[in-house]
């Protein structure tokens, strides 16, 4: 019996470790379209997250040597601070988003979680570290409360309702046919972006992660349930370093910096009433925004 239950307990953990690598993927798939390449060094210890600095250290990247993506890219984001990254799409905001969460090592300079350089942890704690929002949530072809405790073996029915409370999605679900047992997906209920985005938000206030990601989150949504979406945003980010990639400017007036990314170079950076101030790059795209919900 025990020569049985031995390597099923082994196999149980080989098996919770790629059901978790595969919630990663699929958490970053809006993120990353291709399998992570990156390989732990061997006997590397765990990350040690203290108070979640995140720093950026003239970090190069390309996907391929023949073409730079990311050039001389610096900055420090102080533990549970917010750093909002803007920029014309193919700036390479994603990938800066793809390199904090490890689908990549940087090809020159270094990324730093308090102090600790990501090359030398294991990439499964720094994945158990970090949040991501997407653009685009997937869900599972399961129940809602599933869909919400995924990646959260350990949740209880409480703490899944406490979840989706906190992301203000309970009272949706109660008027569902069967509350949380309601099956959601391709092949059941299908949600609205802003309800995705909730599931999301429940998600992430589950793990609890020191760090988090948004790339883009509520990019697809309508203006209105942006609004919403940003507000719901704004408590999960708070006590945590947020790395926010924006699209509509109006999400990171807040932010405790910006930086404006161009072809892979910061051309401008600072809060936003100075970058306003500086009337280049950013002032030019608040300007253009600025029009359009005006016509809008
Ligand atoms: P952004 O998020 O600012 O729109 P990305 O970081 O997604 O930009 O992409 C930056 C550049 O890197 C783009 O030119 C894009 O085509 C390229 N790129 C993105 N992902 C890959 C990949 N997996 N392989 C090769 N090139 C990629
Ligand atoms: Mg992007």
């Amino acid at each position: 019996l025990i020569q049985i239950t031995v390597p099923l307990n082994f196999l149980g953990t080989v098996y919770r470790e790629i059901r978790q690598s595969m919630i990663d993927m699929r958490e970053m798939y809006a993120l990353a379209d291709t399998a992570p390449e990156v390989v732990d060094r061997p006997g590397v210890p765990p990350l040690r997250v203290g108070e979640g600095r995140v720093r950026f250290r003239d970090v190069e990247f390309g996907y391929g040597p023949e073409r730079p993506i990311l050039r001389g890219v610096d900055f420090d984001v102080a533990g549970g601070g917010t750093l909002a990254v803007v920029g014309p799409s193919g700036a390479g905001k994603s990938t800066i988003a793809r390199l904090l969460f490890r689908f990549y090592d940087v090809t020159g300079g270094a990324i730093e979680i308090d102090g600790q350089d990501l090359r030398g942890v294991q990439q499964t704690s720094i994945r158990a570290a970090i949040g991501v929002v997407p653009q685009d949530t997937v869900l599972f072809n399961d129940t809602i409360g599933y869909n919400i405790a995924y990646g959260a073996e350990k949740a209880s029915r409480d703490d899944v309702e406490r979840a989706a409370r906190a992301a203000r999605i309970h009272d949706f679900i109660m008027t569902l046919p069967e509350g949380y047992d309601t099956m959601v997906g391709e092949r059941g209920l299908k949600l609205s972006g802003g309800e995705k985005q909730r599931v999301a938000i429940a998600r992430t206030i589950l793990k609890d992660p020191p760090i988090l990601i948004l790339d883009e989150a509520t990019s697809a949504l309508d203006t209105g349930t942006e609004r919403e979406i940003q507000a719901e945003l704004r408590r999960l980010g708070q006590g945590r370093t947020v790395l926010m990639i924006a699209h509509r400017l109006s999400t990171v007036v807040d932010a405790d910096e910006i930086v404006v990314l161009e072809a892979g170079r910061v051309v401008e950076r600072g809060r936003h009433e100075r970058l306003l101030a500086l009337g280049g790059r950013y002032a030019e795209m608040w300007a253009r925004q600025e029009a359009e919900a005006e016509t809008a």
